[in-house]
């Protein structure tokens, strides 16, 4: 059984990786199959999660009972824990990208809003943008932001660099994810301190916001497992996280 996949009980195709042994028991590696819903004996699909915020896409549990494949269903062989596993660990770097872009759209939407508001709401008899404290806060704001965005880009732009591979640079596929996470949780939080207790309101969409944008340092790659990522390249080691490192693969 996996949890938290999302998409659970909406996608047809699942892409399942899962450790290969041979009939002696011996661990082939990694390798990616292919399942669809409805059609693969034994995929079925369990609860969903009852998230804090990102609702318009179900987390469910997906469960494996003593499922059966074709050779056919077969997309990545376990060819040892370089190659399959490997492979999978390369297709993320365009996902934090892409999970990156996500976090940097609800930053710059929150960021937006609290330029406005502080534009329309008065209080002293002024206009709250006529307050330094507030000033400050969007400076920092947009500074975060135009960081990010440029993050995201040059990520994006490595796509290929140095080689034929049609994957993003490892490196920065992190640091984007990583910063732009981290980023937009403050600037949406400071876009809904800004807005006061009309922020804490469920008729504002910046509670909604508030909770969506914390997921992204969670899920796609831990801020805590980007920043072992960044150093293990920075250090050009690996960074075994196992008391015995890689030894018992
Ligand atoms: C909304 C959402 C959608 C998701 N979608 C998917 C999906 O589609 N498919 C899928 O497979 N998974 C999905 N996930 C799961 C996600 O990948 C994991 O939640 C994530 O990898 C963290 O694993 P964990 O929750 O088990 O945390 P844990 O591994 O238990 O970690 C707990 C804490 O310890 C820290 N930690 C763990 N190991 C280390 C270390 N070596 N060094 C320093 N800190 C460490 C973590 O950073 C974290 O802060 C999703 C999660 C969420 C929230």
């Amino acid at each position: 059984m996996k949890h938290w996949i999302t998409g659970g009980g909406v996608s047809a195709l699942h892409l399942v990786f899962a450790r290969v042994f041979d009939d002696d028991g011996t661990e082939l590696g990694i390798g990616g199959f292919i399942a669809v819903r409805g059609e693969t004996p034994g995929l079925r699909i369990g609860d969903r999660e009852p998230t804090m915020g990102l609702r318009g896409i179900p987390e469910t549990q997906v469960f494996f009972d003593d499922m059966e494949i074709g050779d056919d269903m077969v997309l990545m062989p376990p060819s040892g824990f370089a190659k399959g596993f490997g492979d999978l660990m390369n297709a993320y770097n365009t996902q934090r990208i892409g999970a990156g872009t996500v976090a940097l759209g609800l930053a710059a939407g929150a960021h937006a809003r609290a330029i406005e508001h502080a534009k329309t709401r008065e209080q002293f008899d002024r206009p709250i943008a006529e307050f330094q404290g507030l000033q400050w806060m969007l400076a920092d704001m947009s500074t975060k932001l135009e960081a990010a965005r440029s993050l995201i880009y040059r990520a994006a732009a490595s796509r290929g660099d140095g080689g034929a591979s049609p994957f993003p640079d490892a490196t920065l596929a992190a640091q984007a994810k990583l910063f732009t996470s981290e980023a937009a949780i403050g600037i949406v939080s400071d876009a809904l301190q800004i807005f006061g207790a009309a922020g804490y309101s469920r008729n504002n969409p910046l509670e909604r916001m508030y909770r969506d944008v914390r997921m992204f340092t969670i899920g796609g790659g831990t801020a805590q497992i980007l920043r072992t990522v960044i150093a293990s390249r920075v250090l050009d080691r690996r960074l075994p996280q196992t008391r015995d490192g890689y030894v018992a693969r």
